[in-house]
């Protein structure tokens, strides 16, 4: 054991040898020791009793390079599900990010006020903007929706009571659970009503001298079906008002255009529920309004005012990079540019279009055939609404297809044993790599 402990290499000399020609040292060194420490241990509990020079120079060499390969890289998006979740929610078109690059790669006016020479608003920003656009007297725009929320609770609800009612506790993933952000936030939640079914006097008899608001939240991953009922919003409002109480609807979602497929008559815009005058609402900015992660709060302005006196702001605010981002995609809104708006621009896409582009990719790839199917938005947002969307059906064992695609970052889905390439959210300049990939697998 002795000998073999001897044989262990000399740090610095180690580091120096031709091998490792070109790599940086320390870095090196840090790795280096770290494989021969490990290499020590299991020589002094005996689980080796040799090690070759070479071996352990490929590893450091190997774990060198495995630490500098990207972590976060782009995937092709086969799934058909345009918000994924776990692929990263909205895209930013790179026009969008263009123009914002102007202001994130520079020395900006981000909290100066050029025009007097002194301090500025970071949030004035986008304000002005988002107010045109929403139609309302204020805006705020925070880290995600998460942070929106748990603002609007603690700066109006702390110590007091929120009516909400139980068909509306949701928990969103990653741990997001109304009732625990509620707990945190320093508010008492009122919970009223019964999981399927709540009514407007549910909320009315459970008003106390302790109430502060009524709240409601958006089902945002699923749906009750059957024997239910919810209060729409526009009711919850006026008694809020009649009972001197804030209103406070979390949108999750929240939607500008008519959206196709009939996927709006079920869920109404912003427009329409801002018609209501609420006194606050909320939205994700990276879900169905296709922008940067953000949370948009917008409503009476002077709640506004005392959501931005909150301590907490500081916490949950924004940098330039989210707010040259929302920025430009608010203009685009205002243009009805929808084309730079990926997630609108993937959704708005016609059956036609897409069955064009997935013939095109069918002809150069043997073992396919396009097939109609149907698909999700995702996201956490319109649960159980389907709509169409076209694919390509590859030949071959689904599970088997499915690993061959995805080690090539390629992610598709599989439904009824059929392995499926959606080619709705398949960007047109991932299209030739796909077919070259396919090629090879289905050889
Ligand atoms: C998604 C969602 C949230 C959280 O929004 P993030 O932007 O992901 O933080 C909160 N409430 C509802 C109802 C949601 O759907």
């Amino acid at each position: 054991m002795k000998q073999l402990l001897k044989k262990l290499p000399k740090i610095d000399k180690f580091i120096n040898y031709p091998d490792f020609n070109g790599l940086n040292k320390k870095l090196l060194t840090k790795i280096a020791k770290e494989q021969i420490e490990h290499l020590r241990a299991n020589i002094l509990t005996g689980k080796i009793d040799s090690f070759s020079q070479d071996k352990l120079i490929k590893m450091v060499k190997k774990e060198y390079q495995e630490l500098l390969k990207p972590s976060l890289k782009p995937l092709i998006n086969a799934t058909g599900i345009i918000l994924h979740t776990n692929m990263g929610r909205s895209l930013i078109s790179k026009e969008v990010l263009d123009r914002a690059s102007k202001v994130i790669c520079s020395y900006s006016n981000l909290e100066y006020n050029q025009k007097e020479g002194r301090r500025g608003e970071r949030y004035e920003h986008v304000s002005k903007h988002l107010k045109t656009l929403l139609g309302v007297e204020d805006v705020l725009v925070v880290n995600n929706n998460a942070s929106a929320v748990f603002l609007v609770l603690n700066t109006f609800a702390k110590d007091k009571e929120v009516i909400v009612s139980r068909g509306e506790l949701v928990e969103i993933g990653g741990s997001f659970r109304i009732p625990e952000v509620m707990a945190n936030s320093g508010a008492i939640l009122k919970e009223v009503g019964a999981t399927n079914k709540t009514k407007l006097s549910d909320y009315e008899c459970n008003i106390n001298e302790n109430s502060t608001m009524l709240m409601k939240v958006h089902k945002s991953n699923y749906s009750i079906e059957g024997f239910s009922a919810e209060v729409n919003f526009n009711e919850i409002k006026k008694l809020a008002t009649k009972y001197n109480l804030l209103d406070y609807y979390d949108l999750g979602s929240g939607y500008i255009p008519t959206l196709p497929f009939n996927l709006s008559n079920q869920e109404e815009p912003i427009s329409k529920i801002l018609q209501s005058n609420p006194s606050l609402i909320s939205f994700s900015g990276d879900k169905l309004f296709g922008s940067v992660q953000a949370g948009i709060i917008a409503g009476k302005k002077e709640l506004i005012t005392k959501l931005k006196k909150n301590q907490l702001l500081r916490m949950l605010r924004v940098d330039k990079i989210t707010l040259s981002i929302l920025e430009e995609t608010i203009k685009a809104y205002l243009e009805e540019n929808y084309k730079l708006i990926p997630t609108l621009n993937m959704l708005f896409t016609s059956l036609e279009e897409l069955e064009k582009r997935a013939k095109t990719l069918a002809k150069q790839i043997d073992g396919c055939q396009v097939v109609q199917t149907t698909t999700f938005m995702g996201g956490g947002t319109l649960p159980n609404r389907s709509f169409p969307s076209i694919a390509l059906q590859l030949n071959g064992k689904a599970t088997t297809l499915e690993k061959a695609f995805r080690e090539k970052d390629i992610i598709g889905r599989i439904e009824d044993d059929k392995f499926l390439l959606d080619v709705r959210c398949i960007l047109p300049e991932q299209e030739e790599y796909v077919v070259s990939v396919a090629k090879k697998v289905l050889k």
